[in-house]
């Protein structure tokens, strides 16, 4: 039995003809190593957003089944194209869309999980000796509805798809050569990891790191998937291997650094301190698939029988959230909710801070050092966050990057441009 070996290319990867034909080639190399391959790719470079950008020039609150029903479209222009590659360059190939694959997911629009992978029709045409190439990022429910799995959800797909093949390992190729100890757009002398544990990794996606979708870290844990991080520009480079924990990262106590913009703080002021408020609160949240990050809970005021609790959200969230906060006047009887959408959080990972005492302390002295205040602590056994003014983000990167000593000697390689939608 040949070992099957799922590669995902991003949109950079695929954002021309010639990076496609270019994308061809390095599938057909792995063929030619002798494993059975099949490709996962996104939307050819900037599609999404351009998509995203038309659907709001005709309304500001497009439905989420219809932005399913557009943004899907992006992945099946792309791996029609890259199938056409592969045959043209000799290889037999096909391509398939997530709805002829069976990925089945929940019925929740623009942000699905995954419920199910069918294999069997994968395995024929690999069977046959061809390359499959796969639409990352959507789904289909079990009554054939179209759902998409988030943005960046092509990582998602891949892992997934390599956790449900029992493939050898997922190579993730994009836009950098690896996981870098941050952004290296914001920090050039960020430095590439041989090696993360999914732990990390998955604290760094979710502090922003956009370079792999948490939620394919995740898949990766779950089915032990190892997955690589690797530049589709220079094929022959190692990249990045995420896998379970090794010895190398104890001896280094923060691994990377990372910055999330795409969130905003809500406070509810003056509720009602009875059992049961936050979990109103919070179940009202998570009925409307609300997901929360930071919470605090101020000291009551005795007198008042009252305190404010504060949390963060994603900023399109922000419509959702108030009017659930409204229908639970009653229970929560507060007085008035504050938003402040210019916030950042900024959190430093690493396995190596468990039972190293002075780590936070020295997080929190080197932000103050420059200036800058804290407005909401979060710890996990590997990573500290702080919410800090979002104009300040960058500044706090780079000076925490370098204080716990992650910069490099050489300024990394980035390929592609930002969006400019
Ligand atoms: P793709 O289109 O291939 O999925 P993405 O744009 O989603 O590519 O992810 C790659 C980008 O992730 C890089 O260009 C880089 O700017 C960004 N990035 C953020 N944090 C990191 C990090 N810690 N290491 C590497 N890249 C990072
Ligand atoms: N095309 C989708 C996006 O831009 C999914 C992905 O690229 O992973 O978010
Ligand atoms: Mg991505």
């Amino acid at each position: 039995m040949k070992d099957i070996i799922v590669q995902k290319f991003g949109g950079t990867s695929v954002a021309d003809t010639d990076k496609i034909k270019n994308v061809a080639r390095a599938v057909i190399k792995e063929k030619n190593n002798g494993n059975n391959v099949v490709v996962v790719v996104s939307a050819m470079g900037h599609t999404t957003d351009v998509l995203v950008k038309l659907a709001k020039e005709i309304t500001p609150n497009p439905s989420l089944r219809e932005m399913d029903m557009l943004l899907s479209t992006g992945e099946g222009v792309s791996i029609a194209l890259l199938a056409m590659a592969l045959q043209a360059q000799g290889c037999n190939a096909v391509s398939m869309n997530a709805m002829q694959v069976g990925i089945i997911t929940e019925k929740i629009h623009s942000k699905a999980r995954i419920l199910e992978i069918k294999t069997e029709k994968i395995q024929e045409h690999l069977d046959k000796g061809e390359v499959v190439v796969i639409a990352g990022f959507q789904g289909v429910t079990d009554d054939f509805e179209i759902t998409t799995l988030g943005r960046g959800g092509s990582d998602t797909s891949a892992v997934a798809l390599a956790g449900a093949l029992k493939a050898k390992r997922c190579d993730i190729y994009t836009d950098v050569e690896g996981v870098y100890t941050t952004d290296p757009r914001i920090v050039p002398r960020a430095t590439r990891l041989e090696q993360i544990s999914y732990d990390e990794m998955i604290e760094l996606a979710n502090g922003g790191a956009g370079v792999i979708h948490p939620r394919a870290v995740e898949a990766a844990t779950q089915h032990n998937m190892p997955v690589r991080v690797r530049s589709s520009f220079k094929l022959d480079n190692l990249g990045t291997l995420i896998l379970g924990v090794d010895e190398m990262e104890l001896q280094r106590p923060v691994t990377g650094v990372a910055a999330d913009t795409s969130r905003l703080r809500v406070v509810v002021c003056d509720v009602i301190d009875n059992p049961g408020t936050a979990a109103a609160l919070f179940d009202g949240l998570a009925n409307e698939n609300i997901s929360v990050d930071m919470i605090i809970q101020s000291y009551a005021r005795k007198a008042l029988n009252t305190n404010d609790i504060a949390f963060t959200i994603n900023k399109e969230d922000l419509t959702k959230t108030k009017e659930v906060i409204s229908g639970l006047k009653q229970e929560l009887g507060y007085s008035n909710i504050y938003i402040d959408d210019k916030i950042a959080k900024v959190s430093i990972v690493g396995a190596g801070m468990i039972n190293r005492p002075g780590i936070a302390a020295k997080m929190f002295r080197t932000l103050a050092n420059i200036g800058i205040n804290i407005k909401m602590i979060s710890t996990s056994e590997v990573k500290i966050s702080c919410l800090v003014d979002e104009s300040k983000a960058n500044e706090a990167v780079e000076t925490l990057h370098s204080v716990f000593g992650l910069d490099s000697d050489e300024i990394a390689e980035v390929k592609g441009d930002l969006p400019n939608v």
